[in-house]
């Protein structure tokens, strides 16, 4: 913008210079300083030079093309190859990962490597495999590199200390942060075109003892397809009874978890079988912070407090645009939990979070916010807490059964018939001896029984123990039929469920 505004002054000069100049429009001006008479008249043979240069500065303009003030040139559509050599590597071969850490572990003794291709070419390989985030983390003596892959974190490179404040500043740029502001908690969102590739970044910088760490969220990268719902893992009865709820007209369906247990994921699933499944289009809005993906065919909204736009006051305009479905991100106050709760018992469906352990529980983490229990009990529809466990690597699981004093941890008995199974590791699974990962759920449905002991302003040991009576499964129920599958181990059950 300021290139422009300078250009345009420079063009306009020139050209009064030459017009000034020339004898026949000269007689038009009052009487000059003699010192810049002469110029002008000087000026009057270069004219022709003048103009030319002129247009040649605009034509030089239109080829450069826009430029963004805010990011360096440099970092806008490279097409450089970068220093790694991540070529031929797919998130398909089953030791992509350790093909990436050998590529970097060439380069990774390098403390001068150009930093700006060494952050492109970080980002661009934890795309490649599949990863979630990119976690930066300063060491004494060195910066570890490492990728969250199937909600796991795997090490991918170790590099000189030396390199650690020029690869921070670098991402600091990228995301629009403050340079200045070294020891200062930062965090920005951008979306960035990393040669020629579209990439979606949630970046946030903490100090900590050792230096600055930070993590990159890769958002909706393009490698991402959201699952269908049969790819989740359900129990085919559980899987049928959530599906019924999704094609409700109205309810609100509330999903509960730790963070990173899929509760986004599996709305978003949700909402795609809502679009592709239904023979009527539904009108459907979400409201997200952050939009993690986007979806065809629906409306989705970014709630940014720093505009007003909050949960709250999202959900009273999306209510005005004639909603059939809403999903809203995260229920985290007693107004958002009211105006939802209202919305899904007058003819709307509405999809939402909250934070809680168990399905049962988040009737008394909502009475605890104010909502009265008749509202609760009339509104929702059913409650699915779940957990993310990862799968067992078909390849190399092999037939163990547990230890006797964690099957009675677990208060199980065990006939001859139950198989077990354990990882063990293999290059198909990057010797971790998993693969993939499945959801274990507690899907929690009202009826008049379950009403009755919300009603109640029921303990959740209550409600659970009325909804297990009506047939639901708990979470190491629902995890145990998988780990009876050999889908999964009991020790990775437990490192989740427990
Ligand atoms: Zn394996």
């Amino acid at each position: 913008m300021a290139y422009d505004i300078l250009l345009v002054g420079m063009v306009f000069l020139c050209l009064l210079v030459v017009v000034s100049a020339r004898p026949d429009t000269r007689a038009w001006l009052p009487a000059l300083p003699p010192a810049l008479d002469r110029l002008l008249r000087l000026s009057a043979t270069w004219e022709y030079w003048i103009v030319g240069a002129s247009l040649g500065l605009v034509a030089l303009r239109f080829v450069i093309g826009p430029r963004d003030d805010r990011a360096p040139a440099s970092t806008r559509g490279r097409m450089t190859s970068g220093i790694v050599d991540i070529s031929g590597i797919t998130r398909e071969q089953p030791d992509a990962l350790e093909r990436l850490q050998t590529r970097f572990a060439a380069v990774a003794h390098r403390a001068d490597a150009p930093a700006v291709d060494l952050v492109e070419d970080i980002i661009l390989a934890a795309a490649l495999v599949g990863a979630s985030d990119v976690h930066m983390e300063p060491k004494q003596n060195a910066l570890r590199v490492s990728f969250r892959i199937d909600g796991v974190m795997r090490d991918v490179a170790t590099f000189p200390k030396a390199i650690e404040s020029r690869l921070l500043n670098r991402i600091r740029v990228i995301s629009r942060l403050d340079i200045t502001r070294i020891d200062a908690p930062q965090d920005g969102r951008v979306e960035e075109d990393i040669r020629g590739q579209q990439m979606n970044l949630r970046v946030s910088v903490f100090p900590t003892h050792f230096g600055a760490k930070a993590v990159i969220r890769l958002l909706d990268s393009g490698s991402y397809r959201v699952p269908q719902l049969d790819e989740f893992g359900f129990q085919p009865k559980i899987l049928e009874q959530f599906r019924r709820i999704l094609h409700m007209p109205q309810g609100l369906i509330l999903f509960t978890g730790p963070t990173g247990s899929g509760k986004t994921t599996l709305m978003y699933a949700g909402l795609e079988e809502i679009v592709h499944k239904e023979e009527t289009r539904r009108n459907i809005i979400t409201l997200e912070d952050p939009i993690e993906r986007s979806l065809e065919a629906v409306n989705q909204t970014q709630v940014d407090a720093k505009r007003g736009l909050t949960f709250v006051s999202g959900l009273r305009t999306a209510l005005r645009q004639d909603p059939d479905v809403i999903m809203v991100g995260e229920i985290r106050d007693p107004e958002t939990a009211q105006i939802a709760l209202q919305a899904g018992q007058t003819g709307h469906l509405i999809l939402t979070t909250l934070h809680t352990n168990s399905a049962a529980s988040a009737f008394g983490r909502l009475v605890d916010m104010g909502i009265p229990p008749f509202l609760l009990a009339s509104a929702i529809t059913a409650v699915i807490s779940m957990r993310l466990v990862r799968r067992l690597c078909p390849h190399c699981r092999v037939q163990k059964t547990p230890p006797t004093a964690l099957l009675e941890h677990v208060q199980l008995s065990v006939d001859a018939s139950t198989t077990f199974y354990d990882a063990v590791g293999c290059t198909e699974c990057n010797r971790t001896g998993y693969l993939g990962r499945m959801l274990v759920t507690e899907l929690l449905t009202m009826d008049e029984e379950v009403a009755s002991a919300v009603l109640r302003n029921g303990s959740a040991g209550d409600v659970m123990r009325v909804a297990q009576g009506r047939g639901m499964f708990s979470l190491l129920e629902d995890g145990m039929t998988k780990v009876r599958n050999g889908d999964t181990s009991l020790v990775e059950l437990l490192r989740v469920v427990q």
